[in-house]
């Protein structure tokens, strides 16, 4: 994960008041434009990891199981599911029964996979962030592993796109992302 991507998570998490934030180390999981040219997996995005929300909600239901939680949630929208098979309502339904046939813990807590975002444009998700309040200054988009938004890369443009559809100024792309890297940079 790039650091400006971990110190955005922190501080979402922070601002949400996260009580036990846990991050989980996966280095040998990369995204196939990190792999090298495949043509095997070619027609795919870059930022693909193979097999990935697999192995992430397999994960956090672990965690879930541990602490007794009932929802994992993930915050995949409309757009993730024309490009990402697995971010489609089949694999969610299907990953959700798997998990709870392993576990008669997380069928007593009524374990579900919630994805309050997926019919929403990213787009449509900007402007109920605003909405909301949410600091949209700690957000972060960029692939690449800067501390600072790149602006060229798919990330960067699917957020300016997306702020620009809103119709919301993006506080990160109006501060030049200056204040921005001296925060990453501070902690
Ligand atoms: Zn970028």
């Amino acid at each position: 994960m790039a650091k400006g991507e971990l110190w955005a998570a922190r501080r979402l998490g922070a601002a949400a008041g996260v009580e036990d934030h846990r991050f989980f180390s996966m280095p040998e999981l990369r995204e196939i434009g990190d792999i090298g040219p495949l043509e095997r997996l070619s027609g795919l995005p870059s930022t693909y990891i193979p097999m990935k929300n697999s192995i992430y909600y397999n994960v956090a239901a672990a965690f879930a199981e541990e602490v007794g939680a009932s929802r994992v949630a993930g915050g995949h929208n409309r757009e993730d599911r024309a490009v990402f098979e697995d971010t489609s309502d089949e694999f969610f339904r299907n990953l959700q029964r798997t998990l709870r046939s392993g576990s008669a813990r997380l069928r007593e807590q009524d374990f579900r996979i919630w994805r309050p975002l997926r019919a929403m444009s990213k787009a449509e998700v900007v402007a109920l962030a605003s909405r909301l309040g949410v600091p949209l200054e700690d957000t972060w988009s960029c692939h690449r592993a800067g501390s600072v938004h790149c602006w060229e890369c798919d990330g960067c443009l699917g957020r300016e796109r997306a702020f620009r559809e809103a119709g919301v100024v993006d506080p990160l792309r109006a501060s030049g992302d200056r204040k921005g890297l001296k925060r990453v940079r501070a902690g």
